[in-house]
């Protein structure tokens, strides 16, 4: 897309949202009405989601050339994912440590939301087991993205094994990629109208700007300890961007679009499309960009974990519970591992939270505190793990760049 389409597609998004949060504000429920246009632009991401991912992560895979290559890459993909979870986790911890959003607050006798109660049983092990499905094609109807990448990727790297008969079968997984992000540019073209429906409509759902604010407000430390948290966050992984990828703001610049994808889909999944079309753009090594996006939008979610340690470490102070430093090392652990397991669809993080909440012994009727606002920081958080993915994309890239010197 040449650049100034770019930007005036930007402005138009940016339109989109502010036009949506005026709309849901002042309007309220009445805008549910155009929930149905949200809908549509949402499920036509959604429909390019599972052809997408399979034919970038073979067509990527298998450009890395042998074997020993797709090893280093994703060890360093991974440990990127690890670090940068990490940090977000810590960050989350300090600052509700510093906040302390939940000393003080009257709660009534909660009753466990139904969404937690349908997945109770959850655990470490489950996140494991989620890499493999027996039968694909359920998977993907599901949209169960990770089983579908460890096939990929395995499939791909089986292929890079037979030679020329092997050869064909990438050439035509190439060809579905780049028709694929074909149609991924041609979408872009409706998310203005799309992100405008899904933020009024969510708004509208929440009764509108008062009631809204009210229910802001009776957790409003909360609110803040999240919001700051990412916010650092945002510019943590900005420094990393700069200083270890060696890239500038205009790379920020370029990602906007699927930043505010994120923000009115509350999904990284479904920004998956827009994130790898932004991540091109920018210049970034295709390689990187069919590997390591469509494993980040699954695994890596930054923004998910520092919600989780402050959520947790919140429910606590609100029951009144001390939670010693041994027990925030196992939120620590814990918070890390629910992230990588919540899926990147909507309000995903509260429902992985039940493993976090059950290592530290802490009451799941807790997650009541948090239902009212969860969908609002959903959005911030989805952005976040989105630009963390975008920014790992930047960095491995750098990486590759700089082996392939060494290498030649
Ligand atoms: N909505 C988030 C995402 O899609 C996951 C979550 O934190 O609930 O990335």
């Amino acid at each position: 897309m040449p650049h100034k389409h770019a930007v005036i597609l930007l402005l138009l998004i940016v339109a989109g949202v502010l036009a949506g949060v005026a709309a849901g504000w002042l309007w309220g429920p009445a805008m549910q009405s155009v929930a149905w246009l949200g809908d549509l632009f949402l499920t036509t991401l959604k429909m390019l989601i599972v052809p997408l991912i399979i034919a970038a992560v073979i067509s990527g895979v298998a450009s890395l050339g042998d074997v020993r290559k797709l090893g280093r890459v994703g060890g360093a993909t991974l440990a990127y994912y690890l670090c940068t979870t990490g940090i977000a986790v810590f960050i989350g911890l300090v600052m509700v440590n510093l906040i302390q959003p939940g000393a003080g607050l009257q709660i009534g006798d909660g009753e466990i939301p139904q969404k937690v109660l349908e997945k109770e049983e959850t655990t470490a092990v489950d996140i494991l087991m989620s890499l493999i499905a027996p039968n694909l094609v359920a998977a993907a109807a599901d949209t169960q993205l990770l089983p579908l990448i460890v096939f990929s990727i395995l499939f791909s790297a089986a292929l890079t094994t037979v030679g020329g008969k092997g050869a064909h079968v990438i050439a035509f997984f190439n060809g579905v990629n780049e028709a694929m992000m074909k149609l991924v540019i041609w979408l872009m073209y409706f998310a203005p109208v799309g992100i405008f429906a899904l933020v009024a409509a969510r708004l509208g759902k929440a009764g509108g700007g008062e009631q809204f604010l009210a229910e802001i407000t009776a957790v409003g430390w909360h609110v803040v300890t999240v919001l700051s948290g990412l916010a650092i966050h945002f510019v943590v992984l900005l420094l990393i961007l700069v200083f270890i990828a060696g890239r500038g703001m205009d790379y920020l610049v370029g990602m906007l679009r699927a930043l505010f994808t994120a923000f009115g889909t509350a999904s990284s999944s479904a920004t998956l499309p827009l994130t790898m079309e932004c991540v091109r753009e920018n210049r970034v090594d295709d390689r990187a960009v069919r590997f390591v996006l469509p494993l980040g939008s699954t695994v890596n979610m930054d923004g998910t974990a520092l919600y989780e340690a402050a959520a947790v470490m919140f429910i606590a102070q609100a029951y009144g519970v001390d939670m010693s430093l041994g027990q925030q090392a196992i939120i620590f652990i814990t918070a890390t591992l629910a992230a990588i397991g919540a899926a990147g669809i909507p309000e995903a993080g509260l429902v992985t939270m039940i493993i976090v909440l059950n290592a530290v012994g802490l009451p799941l009727e807790g997650i009541g505190l948090l239902l009212a606002v969860d969908w609002f920081l959903d959005r911030f958080r989805t952005s976040i793990n989105v630009w963390g993915d975008a920014v790992g994309a930047a960095v491995i890239s750098r990486l590759m760049r700089w082996n392939n010197g060494k290498e030649g």
